[in-house]
């Protein structure tokens, strides 16, 4: 392990608004610390916006609509073009205020930029994604065509962790498809967006294209509520997804709220034991398991599970768990105190539920950052399916580890659960790979890949309760969330045949 430096304390930023093309600071007077998780230092201010605040945004947005959707959608590509070529520049300068304000080591915040990246790449194809489709002659002399056309304001609403890559599932597209954008990111690391609103406005996009708001529920719902904003896209966790989609379908928008998570891993007992602990160790730790995707359950059928458990334990105790910045570590901090305490708060509950606690993750401090929010990898064993640390996300490095004695108790369990985001199953027989991935009532599978994030033309999009609205985010699915179908029934006056028809027109 790195010896760390020593924790260096930075003068404290103001994190304002971005309206109109230019840094806004917010008129509600409320704001809130920002933190750097691995020492425990406050870095900032960011600013909580009011209901005014949100007004002057959709203002701006809606101001900024009509030109925006009237260039030629190639002239929108060619400035997304120009704003992936500097996302490309700076990925490092969004890295590191990933890892400042999230925790997240920095190889993985380079990932996360560079899974924002494809997003970009495929707005940039946004011409041929618009197509239209045409049939002529559906009658004598008319044709009948399609066509997709932007919503006007669209919102995002985005999580702490990750917060480039989930606003990229969201605005590329939108505003490729010609949209106006406002961004709520998540109060706790909202640096990142304003980085990526400078390098919106050196692309060129007309000031209100692009918009950020930084806040917390006044805002999301002032965006909710107000009637110029046509939809908006959520990602957090379930119970604000189900009232982000219940609020704004009251209030008249399309809303897609993808929520919180629990991913199972099968581990068959034909599985190459050394690949399903490293997609272990990788999914349950990685991020300090603070991801959507991450693998909180192991299902280990049969036979195989002492040795995974093992191995998974030798490999949990000598972790590298460090400051995201310092050296190479493979898991930083937690990305605040009180996420820190709800996560030490459910292995408590898991060690009085009966579970046995194979590695324990309390109490762990790294060596000069003891003033840091950390949480060490923590893994149970003997987990059932009715303990609180089996049915609720606990969105930290705790792996449970659940037996069972057969395929179909795998799926069963995996299909009974609340959520449905990803599961991942490891064997070396294709015709159960595919039974698995037939039968599972989950969004996203992965075999033999613990974390299978669907790539930028796929779409992303759990089921159940990590899911509400029927769209998935980016692919071909975010292009049909930004945009309305119009159909054009044509034909021209040559062709106009006897006067008024009063009966259902059919086709001659
Ligand atoms: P969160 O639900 O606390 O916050 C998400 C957003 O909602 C933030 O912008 C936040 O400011 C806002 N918000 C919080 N409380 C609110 C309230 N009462 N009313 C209105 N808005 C509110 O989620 P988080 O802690 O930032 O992120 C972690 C969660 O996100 C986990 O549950 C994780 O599984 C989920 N997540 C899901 C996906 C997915 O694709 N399904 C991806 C990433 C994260």
């Amino acid at each position: 392990m790195n010896a760390p430096a020593a924790a260096v304390s930075t003068p404290v930023q103001n994190i304002h608004n971005y309206i109109g093309g230019k840094i806004a600071p917010a008129t509600s007077g409320r704001a809130q610390d920002v933190f750097n998780p691995a020492t425990g230092a406050v870095t900032g201010r960011v600013d909580l916006s009011s209901t005014t605040d949100v007004a002057t945004a959709v203002a701006a947005a809606k101001a900024a609509f009509p030109a925006w959707a009237e260039m030629p959608p190639i002239r929108r590509a060619r400035h997304m073009n120009k704003f992936l070529e500097l996302v490309n520049k700076h990925k490092d300068d969004l890295a590191r205020a990933i890892t400042s304000e999230h925790g997240k080591v920095f190889s993985d915040a380079k990932g996360e930029v560079e899974r924002g990246i494809d997003i970009i790449e495929f707005a940039c194809g946004i011409p041929q994604l618009l197509k239209g489709d045409y049939t002529d002659q559906v009658s004598t002399g008319i044709d009948n065509y399609t066509m997709r056309q932007p919503l006007g304001v669209v919102a995002g609403i985005t999580p702490f962790n990750f917060p480039v890559m989930v606003p990229c599932w969201m605005f590329p597209v939108a505003i490729a498809a010609g949209n106006t954008f406002i961004l709520k990111p998540s109060p706790i690391d909202p640096t990142a967006t304003l980085i990526m609103a400078e390098l919106m406005q050196q692309a060129g996009f007309p000031a209100g294209v692009f918009n950020v708001v930084q806040g917390d529920k006044e805002s999301v719902d002032a965006l909710l509520e107000h009637p110029d904003v046509m939809a908006v896209s959520f990602v957090g966790s379930t119970p604000i997804a189900n009232y982000v989609y219940e609020t704004g379908a009251r209030n008249g928008k399309r809303v897609q709220a993808l929520g919180g998570a629990k991913n199972h891993l099968v581990v068959m007992p034909d599985a190459e034991v050394d690949k399903a602990v490293d997609a272990l160790i990788g999914a349950a730790y990685g991020s300090a398991g603070e991801r959507c995707m991450a693998i909180s359950v192991a299902v280990l059928v049969g036979d195989i599970a002492d040795e995974v458990i093992a191995r998974v334990k030798a490999r949990a105790l000598t972790l590298n768990v460090n400051d995201g910045m310092v050296g190479d570590p493979e898991m930083g901090p937690i990305v605040t105190d009180i996420a820190r305490k709800r996560i030490t708060g459910y292995i408590d509950i898991g060690v009085a539920e009966g579970a046995k606690l194979v590695v324990d993750g309390r109490g762990y401090a790294v060596a000069g950052r003891e003033a840091g929010f950390f949480v060490g990898p923590t893994l149970f064993d003997d987990v059932k399916t009715d303990m609180r640390i089996y049915r609720e996300e606990i969105f930290g490095p705790v792996l449970a580890c659940v037996r069972v004695k057969s395929f179909e108790e795998a799926v069963a369990l995996i299909n009974a659960h609340e959520f449905g985001n990803g599961v991942s199953l490891f064997t070396r027989d294709g015709g159960v790979a595919r039974a698995f991935s037939r039968q599972i009532q989950v969004g996203m599978v992965g075999i033999n890949v613990p974390i299978p994030v669907p790539m930028a033309w796929h779409g992303f999009g759990g089921w159940k309760r990590s899911l509400f609205g029927d769209m998935h985010a980016y692919g071909e699915e975010g292009v049909r969330f930004y945009t309305k179908q119009k159909s054009i029934m044509q034909r021209w006056p040559d062709s106009i045949g006897k006067g008024a028809e009063f009966a259902m027109p059919v086709a001659r």
